[in-house]
């Protein structure tokens, strides 16, 4: 038990019962004793991450709950996917100033929702009094040596990216007052922001498939580059077939601040916290690549390639070398 949480008519366990209990589905045993207990699958590894989520760091103080209560576990889910595993259960570490209903009914119910979507049971945690943050661990299962890993990329693979790019950077920029979108362009930004879509079907169905793969949570080209250097190779990135990865459209943008031409660009190569998957596969598996996307129904393209020089290269349509440099994100930087 930790620094007791009280209201008037509700105690630490009382909280832990009203929202975060519930009937065990596949797990051996749930949320209630010293650990919970977890039945592993023969001939399956287990694959654990967790993620944290800081007030003032990772989301704003006034952040819908539900949306927050989702992308706390969405962005656990989705190293689940970059590792091609299929989720099983979740663990939440919560810190939170005080028990208000109004703020625990919707972060549970977003939070549980999605953990429902994906199987992800809930089966423990810890709760105590403290700045609000949000810490969940998510265990999910795939075939032992069969996990998708950054080390993988070999030279000559495409390079793909899932989904859209970029969005939800502009919706931090929006929301931050240094570039103006029209009304309906932020709200669906925002979206992307505030309740990412997790790519755990498209992970999955990307084993065998994928030579290396990772979510792209700090942005394409630094998480591409975590890629490269575990892998020992270089690549060369098409920047033309990144930009109309993003889906707010050119219109759509009204005031580009100091940003200028290069807003799209920085989004879409540097942005962050989209959690894409970003993966390589051999060029005999493009049939492959496309039949995985369209069974997850996740769309997928095609943006680079892997070479043997190390260091990555952009290139124009034209195959051009850009010279511009785009920083993704770091919390220490
Ligand atoms: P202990 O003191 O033995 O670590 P706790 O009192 O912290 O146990 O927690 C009691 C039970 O409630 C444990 O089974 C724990 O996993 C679970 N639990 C605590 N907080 C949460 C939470 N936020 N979500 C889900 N389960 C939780
Ligand atoms: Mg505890």
């Amino acid at each position: 038990m930790d620094a007791v949480i009280r209201s008037n008519t509700m105690g630490e366990f009382d909280l832990i019962a009203h929202y975060f209990t519930r009937p065990v589905q596949r797990a051996a045993l749930g949320v209630g004793d010293d650990c919970a207990l977890l039945v592993p699958t023969p001939g399956m590894q287990l694959a654990v991450s967790s993620d944290m989520l800081v007030e003032g760091r990772h989301f704003f103080a006034n952040t819908n709950p539900e949306r927050l209560g989702h992308k706390a576990l969405a962005v656990n889910l989705s190293d689940l996917a970059a590792c091609g595993a299929r989720p099983l259960a979740c663990t939440l570490a919560l810190s939170l100033p005080c028990i208000d209903a109004a703020w625990l009914d919707p972060f549970a119910r977003g939070l549980l929702a999605l953990a429902d979507a994906h199987g992800c049971e809930l089966i423990g945690g810890d709760t105590t009094q403290g700045p609000l943050n949000i810490c969940i661990t998510v265990l999910g299962e795939v075939p032992a040596g069969q996990a998708l890993l950054r080390s993988g990329a070999r030279v000559g693979d495409d390079i793909y990216a899932s989904g859209t790019l970029g969005d939800a950077r502009l919706a931090l920029e929006a929301l931050q007052g240094r570039i103006t979108l029209a009304a309906p362009a932020l709200a669906s930004a925002r979206q992307r922001l505030e309740a990412p879509t997790p790519r755990v079907a498209l992970g999955q169905a990307l084993r065998a498939i994928a030579r290396s793969a990772i979510d792209v949570s700090d942005g394409l080209l630094g998480d591409l580059g975590h890629i490269l250097r575990a892998s020992g190779v270089g690549a060369c990135v098409d920047i033309s077939k990144t930009i109309n990865l993003i889906a707010v459209s050119a219109e759509d943008i009204k005031a580009t601040g100091q940003f200028g031409t290069e807003l799209l660009p920085q989004c879409t190569l540097a942005g962050g916290d989209d959690y894409e998957l970003l993966f390589t596969a051999a060029p005999t598996q493009r049939s492959a690549v496309a039949a995985a996307a369209q069974a997850s129904n996740t769309p997928v393209a095609r943006i680079g390639q892997i070479e043997a020089a190390p260091g990555l290269r952009l290139i124009n349509a034209h195959g051009q070398q850009v010279v511009q440099r785009y920083a993704s994100f770091d919390h220490f930087a």
